[in-house]
């Protein structure tokens, strides 16, 4: 087993960080959470950067790169927010994955090279005000009409909404109940009858677009037709990858977070001496320590075994479950370390602390992916209607 890391994974990581500095993304992070404007101008040089689509195919204009790569990236911006660590979570790990897995030489041409470019970007849009853990009773529907298809439905909470160019819908195929009628198509923004609602208000994450789509009878043509019914194990498996970026996201804000409980503990007196010489201070540092080494162990463990593919499902879902754990629980301890200043929206804690609420529901939720895992573990299938 070997923990090392490449020498180009070391000069990236370096890259980074001289970046954080030229920018300014702590003073970014806080003027994202205060506008909620996301961070457009990052984009561009993202792209100059070769940051965005650095995993999908190089005939495309991606660089063929390892998941681990982009996980370690984007571990390195969500230190300092999730929304600067987004442009790349998106472009290497989101749903754009399922195009460049499955999709066509056409359906790759049109869209990667712009994803590549920072012009581009792909939503995946599963959820439904009615449905979101049982999302195999979606209920938004495509009918073939010979020449094109047609759809109809809404979906909710679709990250990126209003704002992506493309969105990745997950469908039903006629009225047939059950996973094996449900397919994929690629809708563009600006479709005749597809339409947006008002943009969500979260808790965190503030300056991440997110809102309802409207399917009012939109003519998709058939060359959109990603993933045909009877496919749907494709559309689960390439999510696997998407989980490991959202634990990466937990590594960068608690890494954040332990980063700024760290000096705090150092500079802030009480009794007469720094705080880090209290015991229960040391301790409560220790423990963030323990908690945030244990789920990067699992997170990269998944990432290292997808290589330029897939992780196993039942790491990614070890990792992903594990870091949004860790993620809330070190983000709180860190908050008690600033005492009443970690409450103050003057320092970064509260919004560190908010901001790690999102993943765990996010990307599936935690009981979801408990259950998936102890089925791997017990060797037989859960049926959560019986
Ligand atoms: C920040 C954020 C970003 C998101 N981005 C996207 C996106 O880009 N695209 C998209 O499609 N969706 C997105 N979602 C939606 C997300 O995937 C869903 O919210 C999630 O899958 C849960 O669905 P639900 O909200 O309908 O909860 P429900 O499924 O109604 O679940 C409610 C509660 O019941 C629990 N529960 C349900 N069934 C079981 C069971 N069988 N066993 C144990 N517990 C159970 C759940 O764990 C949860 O605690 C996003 C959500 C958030 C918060």
């Amino acid at each position: 087993m070997d923990f090392s890391l490449t020498k180009e994974q070391l000069m990236l990581l370096d890259s980074l960080r001289d970046m954080a500095r030229r920018e300014k993304f702590k003073e970014l992070a806080v003027e994202i959470d205060r506008t909620g404007e996301f961070p457009h101008h990052l984009m561009g040089k993202y792209a100059e950067m070769g940051l965005l689509g650095m995993t999908l195919s190089p005939e495309y204009g991606g660089e063929g790169q390892s998941a681990l790569t982009a996980i370690l990236a984007i571990e390195a911006l969500a230190r300092y927010s999730p929304m600067i660590a987004a442009p790349l979570f998106e472009s290497n790990v989101g749903p754009v994955r399922v195009i460049d897995m499955f999709g066509t030489p056409q359906q790759k041409a049109a869209i990667i090279p712009g994803v590549c470019k920072g012009e581009n970007s792909v939503s995946v849009c599963m959820t439904e005000p009615e449905v979101g853990s049982d999302l195999t009773s979606l209920k938004t529907t495509v009918e073939d009409k010979g020449d094109h298809l047609l759809l109809n439905g809404r979906k909710s909470f679709i990250t990126g909404g209003g704002h992506a160019s493309h969105y990745l819908v997950y469908c039903r195929f006629g009225e047939k109940p059950g996973y094996r009628a449900i397919g994929a198509v690629i809708a563009e923004k600006g479709m005749e009858g597809f339409s947006f609602g008002k943009q969500e208000e979260y808790m965190g994450l503030r300056g991440m677009p997110s809102c309802d789509l409207f399917f009012d009878n939109v003519k998709i043509p058939k060359e959109n037709l990603v993933i045909d019914k009877g496919q749907f194990g494709n559309l689960m498996m390439t999510f696997d990858i998407e989980r490991c970026g959202n634990a990466a996201m937990c590594l960068g804000v608690a890494g954040g977070a332990m980063e700024a409980a760290k000096n705090y503990a150092l500079q802030r007196e009480a009794f007469g001496r720094s705080i880090c010489e209290f015991q229960a201070i040391q301790f409560m540092v220790a423990e963030m320590a323990m908690k945030l080494d244990a789920a990067k162990l699992l997170v990269y463990r998944a990432a290292c075994g997808a290589g330029q593919g897939l992780p196993s499902v039942y790491e990614a879902s070890l990792g992903k479950c594990y870091a949004n754990e860790m993620v809330k629980e070190v983000t709180d301890m860190a908050m008690q370390i600033f005492g009443g200043y970690g409450y103050s929206k003057e320092f970064p804690l509260e919004r560190m602390l908010r901001d790690s609420r999102a993943w765990s529901v996010a990307g599936g939720t935690l009981q979801m992916l408990k259950v998936t895992v102890a089925s791997m573990i017990f060797g037989r299938r859960f049926d959560q209607r019986k």
